[in-house]
């Protein structure tokens, strides 16, 4: 068997030789034939330096290098796209997927499941950024018409065939612990203690965090349209039952003061609710718009590898009009 590590990074000179002296240990321990493949996400750092120091010691590592910062989940898909290995993990490289969490994944596919989740029994996340991550979860999983295991992020484990049709999904927008659980397959769980980040600051903000949120939910639901459906119909509903009440109060001549207060609330909430609903519909329609222009998800600007048996590093420039 062959097990391919997919890691993207962005600016992680402070964690890679962590991560490289954690990996390497754990692979040794696995005896398994592996590759990894680091997925520089437009790094202004020592990171691509660090990793081509990495395959001059290592032909087992590949390096990938985008032409600019396109996010996590473009990463993720452009380095799963270079694996060759039966097997797949995802990992992030700050460490808060300890690695050998790998073994037990790699035990639990040779059992013969094909995606293992990573879940997370804890997380040493703190303050808003918890906040916003715990907050999403618990929405997620309300508003999702179909069930994801939340507490796997994108660690976690996948049989070729499994990367392979998700790699085939011509998605732009990608949440692919979603798209994992959408293609089904026999899956399991292997859980761990998710850890601090070992060097540096998150280098995925906040506003990243709350658009991955945002493009999470509204792939994988159908709910906010329907709910603005329902809010339109429920403020119609009482809107009849208040206007037949207006009606009778005038034609028995009761109370026919003119109501100032009652137009401004019912004007205000009414736009209000017009808004929403036109925010929520917006949101579908530039999915739609993305989904239509087909612009590819990542550009690859050069892929960086070594042969086992020579010294020199493999640059190979993509500078042909196309994507391999
Ligand atoms: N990362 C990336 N591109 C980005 C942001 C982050 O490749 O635009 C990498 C980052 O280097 C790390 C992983 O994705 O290896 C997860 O990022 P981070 O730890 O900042 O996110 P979090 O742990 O909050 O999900
Ligand atoms: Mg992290």
């Amino acid at each position: 068997m062959k097990l391919s590590i997919v890691i993207p990074i962005l600016n992680e000179e402070d964690n890679l030789p962590i991560l490289r002296e954690r990996l390497e240990k754990v692979m040794l321990d696995g005896q398994f034939d592996y590759e990894i493949i680091i997925v520089d996400d437009g790094s202004i750092d020592q990171s691509p330096q660090l990793t081509c120091a990495w395959i001059q010691d290592n032909p087992k590592v590949t390096l990938l290098q985008l032409s600019r910062n396109f996010g996590h989940q473009p990463a993720i898909t452009a380095g799963l796209k270079e694996t060759t290995g039966d097997a797949v993990v995802i990992m992030d490289a700050d460490l808060q997927d300890p690695p050998q969490v790998i073994l037990e994944m790699v035990q639990k596919w040779r059992e013969g499941y094909r995606v293992v989740l990573a879940e997370r029994l804890s997380r040493k996340e703190i303050g808003l950024r918890r906040l916003v991550i715990e907050g999403f979860y618990k929405f997620f999983e309300f508003i999702s018409d179909f069930p994801v295991k939340i507490k796997s992020g994108v660690f976690g484990l996948m049989d070729r065939v499994v990367v392979d049709h998700l790699l085939s999904f011509p998605e732009q927008n990608r949440f692919i612990p979603g798209l994992r659980s959408w293609i089904g397959f026999s899956t399991t769980s292997v859980h761990y203690m998710r850890e601090a980040r070992a060097k540096g600051a998150p280098k995925q903000s906040i506003r990243r965090l709350i658009k991955y949120g945002i493009d999470a939910t509204f792939s994988f639901s159908y709910k906010p349209l329907r709910m603005s459906f329902f809010m339109g119909l429920f403020i119609s509903a009482i809107c009849f039952i208040y206007g037949i009440i207006l009606l009778v109060k005038r034609l028995l001549n009761i109370d026919v003061v003119p109501g100032f207060t009652t137009i401004a609330i019912a004007v205000l909430f009414l736009s209000g609710v017009l808004l929403i609903s036109n925010g929520i519909i917006g949101e579908y329609l530039a999915r739609i718009y993305d989904e239509v222009k087909k612009r590819p998800l990542y550009i690859v600007a050069r892929k960086m590898s070594r042969k086992e048996n020579q010294k020199e590093l493999n640059i190979q420039e993509y500078s042909s009009r196309l994507n391999p």
